[in-house]
């Protein structure tokens, strides 16, 4: 009978040595997926603004003698736009690698939604004219306590999607409102939207959805916001349908201490 329970035991632990060789090669596997997905999309992406700075600072350099003033100009600001796209990227790509290795640092503190809000929809409107941003801040809405700069980083994220997502000419509406424990800000706009099967992927790595075809990303921007938000206690959610797409952000007073 000791006999069996031995053997009975030593191939439970087989078994368990088994399951967890199969779990460690699903990771790696996975991993090996995630690096492979992460190559591809900063050797697409990272090249093209390149290639656009590269393109028209050569043509200056070329022919800027015999251009008109006008044509210069409209050359200095595709690089700039490409410029500022590549610094988005590296800023993007730097937050995913930051929240891997753990090293976000969160520094709480008071954070003035409405005034951040404010300064951000500010910002974007001095950056581009194609799209009229309402901004609609409800009575009562509370100082919260978080990180300042990582909060700035999700809603530049979900305004610069809005604006990217949604042609020239459309409305963005940014909305924030007191909630029972804390504060909601919602950014809405009219643009491509995201397919219903879709979007429970939207939060994913990488995922990007098949009505952005055409448009640049990394598919890195709405996980690094939910792994932010998640930092302050607080969650986001996608309501897309019927010509409008709303990110709701959810915020408590206070994080829960870590
Ligand atoms: P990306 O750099 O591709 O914009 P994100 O992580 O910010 O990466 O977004 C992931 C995907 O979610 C996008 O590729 C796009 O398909 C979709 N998406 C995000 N915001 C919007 C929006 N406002 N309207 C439509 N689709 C959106």
């Amino acid at each position: 009978a000791r006999d069996v329970t031995l053997r009975h035991e030593a191939e439970l632990r087989l078994m368990e040595s088994t399951r967890a060789l199969e779990d460690a090669l699903r990771r790696q596997k996975e991993l090996n997926e995630t690096q492979r997905k992460f190559v591809a999309m900063v050797s697409h992406e990272f090249r093209t603004p390149l290639a656009i700075i590269d393109g028209a600072a050569q043509l200056v350099l070329r022919h800027g003698a015999r251009m008109g003033p006008g044509t210069v100009r409209d050359h200095q600001e595709t690089i700039r736009a490409a410029v500022a796209r590549a610094r988005h990227l590296i800023e993007t790509t730097l937050a995913a690698a930051s929240l891997d290795a753990g090293a976000i640092r969160f520094t709480p503190g008071p954070v003035d939604l409405h005034r951040m809000l404010e300064e951000l929809v500010a910002q974007r409107a001095s950056l581009s004219k194609d799209h009229r941003i309402a901004l609609r801040i409800e009575d009562g809405l509370p100082v919260i306590q978080g990180d300042q700069r990582l909060l700035h980083q999700v809603f530049n994220n979900l305004l610069s999607n809005a604006a990217k997502y949604s042609p020239a000419g459309g409305g963005i509406e940014v909305t924030a409102r007191p909630d029972r424990n804390g504060a909601v800000v919602e950014v809405s706009d009219h643009g491509v939207g995201i397919p219903e099967d879709e979007q429970g992927k939207v939060f994913e790595r990488f995922f990007r959805a098949s009505t952005s075809a055409g448009i640049p990303g990394t598919g890195l921007g709405l996980n690094v916001a939910k792994e932010l938000v998640a930092m302050h206690g607080g969650d986001i959610a996608l309501a897309s349908g019927g010509g409008t797409t709303t990110f709701q952000v959810r915020l408590p007073l206070a994080a829960p201490r870590r």
